[in-house]
């Protein structure tokens, strides 16, 4: 396990929120990358290089 995984920077994850349902995204590893996770909505929205890609069309479902 590496501690130098990328993630978003904290004043900038402070503000992101879903853009479906506009609630709280949690931190999470997806399968390639890390990801931003809606609950509520049961998706995952992928961070390419730091970036979050806060796109429904890109997001991950979470089933299961
Ligand atoms: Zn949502």
């Amino acid at each position: 396990m590496s501690e130098t995984q990328q993630t978003v920077e904290p004043w900038l994850r402070e503000i992101l929120r879903c853009p479906q349902c506009k609630g709280i995204l949690t931190d999470a590893t997806g399968p390639a990358t890390p990801e931003l996770r809606c609950i509520t909505c049961s998706l995952g929205y992928p961070i390419d290089s730091g970036v979050p890609v806060l796109l429904v069309d890109l997001a991950r479902r979470l089933d299961g």
